[in-house]
């Protein structure tokens, strides 16, 4: 990629895209192809054949997807496995049929086995059963690293895909139920500090460790791994260090200033009870996270507080 290179981000108004967009506007890349969700749809077929046709970008950023927490995924499962085959097949069709130079696709690290050894390695895939309550996401996923590897296979094409960890940051959706556990919790905090209500509710036994890493770290990676990796293999995105739910809850707490108490619903799932990634491989590349959780929950705090109206 150069800095006149046209580069089309699928999902720019999304977390990871925007960040993606963050990122390569500040390293001075100028041709940045964007689409608005009113602007093309991306579940359909044709309308992405159109805008490739028209459009003729040399780098993909694929971060476009159907997503959201636990609840979301389980409630929602029809509407996340088929809304993501069908986005990431147009896509990624259209960009072998209009010679795409690179094409990065964002999974997800819901795609390794529930309870696979930690931490977890590129090479566990498809060692074991998945988590149930994002099968079918998973699933999806899945089928677009296969895709990835396979146009790889058969044509050639320069398709690698990426499995960040958990991400947090500014434009994530900060539904009180229906978002991951930070933003969820951040908002739900917030409205009880506003509202001066007694207690809080938190999912689950608390136990659950997970890993996070702030979105403005993955848009540094997605460039850095654009750029460098050319291998069809996965690679995965993460801070290698982790933290319980509980201990998240407390952070959250602290970083919002609540003063109310802490009340668990253990009638909520847990899900997966560790989700570690092995950073190895991208850290021997040369990349490293450089946002730390207490940092990245205060700015990503300081960002929902001033863009609140938006994000209910
Ligand atoms: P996961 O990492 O794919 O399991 O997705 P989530 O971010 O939705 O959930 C992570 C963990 O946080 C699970 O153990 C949840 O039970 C727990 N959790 C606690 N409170 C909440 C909440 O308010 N929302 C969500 N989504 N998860 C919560």
């Amino acid at each position: 990629m150069d800095s006149v290179s046209k580069i089309f981000v699928a999902g720019h108004r999304g977390l990871v895209g925007s960040a993606i967009l963050r990122k390569l506007i500040q390293d001075g890349y100028t041709k940045i192809v964007r689409r608005t969700h009113e602007e093309l749809d991306l579940t359909d077929q044709a309308a992405v054949r159109d805008f490739f046709e028209t459009e003729k970008p040399e780098y993909v950023f694929l971060a476009a997807a159907r997503v959201g927490g636990i609840i979301a995924n389980s409630t929602y499962s029809a509407d996340f496995i088929r809304e993501n085959l069908q986005i990431q097949t147009n896509v990624i069709e259209s960009a072998h049929a209009n010679g795409v130079k690179k094409l990065l696709f964002l999974g997800t690290s819901c795609i390794y086995p529930k309870l696979a050894p930690q931490p977890i390695k590129e090479e566990y895939l498809m060692t074991g059963p998945l988590e149930d309550t994002n099968r079918a996401y998973a699933t999806a996923k899945i089928a677009g690293i296969e895709m990835c590897q396979a146009y790889h296979r058969q044509y050639g094409s320069n398709f690698i895909s990426v499995m960040p960890t958990n991400l947090y940051g500014p434009n994530d959706n900060f539904h009180p139920q229906q978002a991951h556990v930070l933003p969820a919790l951040l908002r739900r905090f917030h409205d009880a500090k506003v509202s001066g209500t007694h207690t809080v509710e938190v999912w689950g036994t608390g136990e659950p460790l997970r890993e996070f890493l702030h979105v403005d770290d993955l848009g540094t990676a997605c460039i850095f791994l654009m750029e460098r990796y050319e291998n069809s293999s996965i690679i995965n995105i993460g801070t290698g260090e982790e933290v319980t739910i509980k201990e998240l809850a407390n952070l959250v707490q602290k970083t919002v200033g609540y003063t109310g108490d802490v009340v668990w619903d253990a009638s909520k799932p847990d899900g997966t009870p560790r989700k570690l990634l092995d950073t190895s491989k991208i850290h021997k590349l040369g990349w490293h996270h450089t946002i730390g959780l207490a940092d990245g929950l205060a700015s990503t705090y300081q960002w929902l507080v001033e863009h609140q109206e938006e994000r209910l």
